[in-house]
């Protein structure tokens, strides 16, 4: 990045064959303490020389043996570091057509030769001026894009931990929320099925108590890593509704194929045999699962996400009261 200049210093590159020309001006500009004055005799090393000063305006003849002006505008145009450079076109033309031609080629300014010193100095300061004010704007939008940048990053982490679980870094309950929100609206459009499960560990407490807090903890993020590798179209999603419940929302999937995966969940979890001597239905972790589903009838008269995760919490308790390790069907 450019560093800014604390104050309007003026720095001209002159790029004139003559050398009569280049020794004028720089008489007109000796007693200017804040005008460093550059000239470059040959047109074919201006570009470099440009680059490598970096003058605040360049005053341009017009006629020279290797390159015409005009042609030489076009590649101080072209070139990122110096294209903004404001060109002071001077020439012995007085032409309004000639003027004209300038302005289109890209020049800043046009002066007829030779220059009267007043009017050149008066017109280095206000182009200098006008493209440092360019600079400096253009270095706070820059510094604007980035920050802006950094706060998009920012905002998406904030994001992905407002949604996510921190213990077993799979979506949380809000987020669930909102996505059944969003299904749910999708389905009614579109008349296709909706189906949701709830899952909750079997006898956690006793595995708490056995193990501790802290092993209750891994085990929580070991299944819900299985159950979560377990779904696989990208439209599903396993959610930890709470403690040791979990929720799984399948979009455009009806109650059979709903069944089914809950019931490739149950068995991951039951084939992982994480040891549980205190549970119920097998001596490992199991789980016992609640599957609702849900179809628009189109009479207006539908359920609601409410009602549908109700009658998924109805199936589970079913399981847990039917022995717990089982996957049951709403009514
Ligand atoms: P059930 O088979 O009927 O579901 O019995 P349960 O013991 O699993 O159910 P209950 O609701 O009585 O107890 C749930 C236990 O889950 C209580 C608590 O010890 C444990 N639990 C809930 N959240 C966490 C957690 O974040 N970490 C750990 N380690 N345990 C948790
Ligand atoms: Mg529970
Ligand atoms: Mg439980």
């Amino acid at each position: 990045m450019t560093d800014m200049p604390s104050e309007y210093s003026v720095t001209v590159l002159l790029v004139d064959d003559k050398r009569s020309i280049a020794l004028l001006t720089e008489a007109m500009l000796a007693d200017q303490p804040d005008i460093d004055f550059h000239a470059c005799l040959d047109e074919r090393q201006a570009v470099d020389m440009a680059c490598q000063i970096g003058p605040t305006v360049i005053l341009q003849d017009k006629y020279m043996p290797h390159i015409d002006g005009f042609n030489l505008l076009k590649l101080y145009r072209e070139n990122p570091a110096i294209r903004d450079i404001p060109v002071i076109m001077l020439s012995g033309e007085e032409k309004a057509e000639t003027k004209a031609e300038a302005f289109l080629a890209g020049a800043n300014d046009y002066m007829v030769k030779p220059p009267n010193a007043i009017e050149l100095v008066a017109r280095l300061r206000h182009h200098t001026k006008s493209y440092l004010d360019h600079l400096e704007r253009k270095h706070l939008f820059q510094r604007l894009q980035e920050k802006e940048e950094l706060l998009k990053v920012a905002n998406r982490k904030l994001k992905r931990t407002a949604t996510t679980d921190a213990l077993t870094q799979i979506p949380n309950r809000l987020y669930f929320n909102e996505r059944l929100q969003h299904e749910w609206k999708i389905m009614a459009r579109n008349k296709t099925a909706l189906s949701i499960v709830m899952i909750d560990i079997d006898n956690f407490k006793q595995y708490n108590d056995h193990y501790g807090h802290q092993q209750g903890d891994t085990c929580l993020q070991q299944v819900a890593k299985i159950m979560a590798n377990t779904v696989h179209r990208p439209a599903d999603m396993v959610a930890r509704y709470g403690g040791e419940e979990f929720v799984v929302i399948f979009p455009d999937t009806p109650e059979d194929g709903a069944k089914k995966v809950a019931e490739d969940i149950r068995t991951a979890i039951e084939t992982l045999h994480i040891p549980h001597p205190h549970a119920e239905a097998a001596p490992y972790v199991t789980i016992s699962l609640g599957v609702a589903s849900s179809l628009p009838c189109g009479t207006g008269d539908e359920e609601t996400p409410e009602q549908l995760l109700k009658a998924a919490d109805t199936a589970l308790y079913l399981s847990k009261k039917n022995g717990r390790n089982r996957v049951t069907i709403a009514e």
